[in-house]
């Protein structure tokens, strides 16, 4: 039977997505729309193998817009946290100086301003249930790859190995796929987080849980801030930024897997804040360090002939709210590259494709390295501006 005119380019073609993330996911989700035969390898043991962090909000032009396209928006909306995308801002005694949960909101679906958030593992989860059965081969670390007579050999930490004839790299910040497209390295945009998770707040930082009230708390003080968000499974997060040097992580002598070691980082460095902050550090079970880095806006390399990157191994960017947005933003263009019949062959299409990947991540990206430094080190004047954006 003759293939869909559709998915000519990719008739009798096997597709391998390295990496279940968000871009991985609505990548195989799209593709499988359109009757391509995809795989998605991933290095989790298996879906519920670790708590895949806070919220994240879909926007009208982005997300959202994918989400419409991979006829997944019913789902979402069964699975989104109503009244998460409020915000709430403190200063360093935790006084509120801006409030959303006083505002009443008549933003809804539809609406260009409208930002639902929805727990990561909840988005995934809508995203894996919406493939074909085995579409994500789980406990697939990918450890190295070659290319014979056309064909990418795949091999997993596993002992496993698979065949592909067009690779996507949709596996991170440190992407091993990355390396086979090009050889520009990240580089370090001089702000750091260290990420904690707590799982029962309501019980261990009662005070705290509420003052998050199930959505976006921001703390800012002088040369730092706090950012807690709760999670799907009544869990909070936090993220503490500050600037640091580079390597920091690896000479500031604290061993981030002891809990009581980082604990009595933190009340030091936030001598001065609010107790309520304090029990937040303390309720704490895993702590994480991001130093937080990016790929040159001006990177650029020569288009392969059928491998290509999203989301965060092409264009990582420190957070500036767009990542998820981003990374499915560059499935759709992607899958409509390779699909809708308007090229050649596949490398004409993915040059297609990493034109306007390129062309968006050199836009987010510089907004997002100018927002960092204000995020991470505010000053009194920068906290000032903030409020008045949002009142
Ligand atoms: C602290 C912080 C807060 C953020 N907040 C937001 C936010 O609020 N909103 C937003 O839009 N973005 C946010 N981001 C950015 C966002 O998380 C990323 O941009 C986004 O997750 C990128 O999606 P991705 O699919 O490209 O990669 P990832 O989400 O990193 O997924 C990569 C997947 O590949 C797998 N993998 C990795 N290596 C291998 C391998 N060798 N073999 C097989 N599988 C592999 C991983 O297990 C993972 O499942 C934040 C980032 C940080 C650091």
């Amino acid at each position: 039977m003759e293939a869909p005119k559709s998915i000519n380019l990719l008739h009798n073609k096997q597709i391998a997505i390295v990496g279940g993330g968000p871009g991985g996911l609505t990548l195989a989700r799209l593709l499988q729309l359109k009757g391509a035969n995809v795989k998605v390898y991933e290095r989790d043991f298996s879906k519920e193998a670790r708590v895949q962090g806070a919220i994240v909000d879909l926007h009208f032009d982005s997300g959202l817009k994918v989400i419409e396209a991979a006829g997944l928006l019913e789902t979402f909306k069964a699975n989104y946290m109503p009244g998460a995308d409020k915000y709430r801002m403190v200063d360093k005694d935790a006084n509120i100086c801006m409030d959303e949960h006083n505002q009443e909101s008549s933003a809804d679906f539809g609406d260009e301003h409208f930002r639902p958030e929805i727990d990561r593992g909840a988005l995934r989860n809508v995203l894996i249930d919406s493939l074909l059965p085995d579409t994500v081969v789980w406990n697939s670390q990918l450890v190295s790859m070659q290319l014979v007579n056309n064909i990418w050999e795949l091999q997993f930490k596993s002992g496993t190995t698979a065949l592909a004839d067009i690779v996507i790299g949709a596996d991170g910040y440190r992407s091993r796929i990355r390396s086979h497209v090009t050889d520009i390295k990240a580089l370090y945009s001089g702000a750091t987080i260290i990420q904690g998770e707590i799982d029962y707040p309501e019980k261990d930082c009662p005070e705290m849980y509420e003052l998050v009230n199930q959505a976006n708390l921001i703390a800012m003080g002088a040369g730092k801030t706090i950012a807690v968000q709760p999670r799907g499974d009544g869990g909070l997060t936090f993220y503490a930024a500050s600037l640091y040097p580079e390597n920091w992580i690896k000479t500031n002598g604290i061993d981030f897997n002891n809990p009581e070691e980082v604990y009595a980082y933190l009340v030091k460095f936030y001598e001065g804040w609010s107790h309520l902050f304090l029990t937040l550090f303390k309720a704490c079970t895993r702590f994480v360090p991001r130093p937080l880095n990016y790929f040159p806006l001006d990177q650029h390399w020569d288009t392969k002939a059928n491998i290509t990157l999203i989301g965060d191994a092409a264009h990582l960017m420190p957070p500036s709210g767009e990542g998820v947005n981003t990374a499915m933003l560059d499935a759709l263009d992607l899958s409509e590259c390779l699909t809708n019949s308007e090229f050649k062959d596949v490398q004409a299409a993915i040059t297609a494709y990493e034109k306007q990947m390129r062309e968006r991540a050199i836009i987010l990206g510089k907004e997002a390295l100018d927002g960092i430094k204000d995020f991470a080190s505010p000053t009194d004047e920068s906290i000032k501006k903030l409020v008045q954006q949002f009142t």
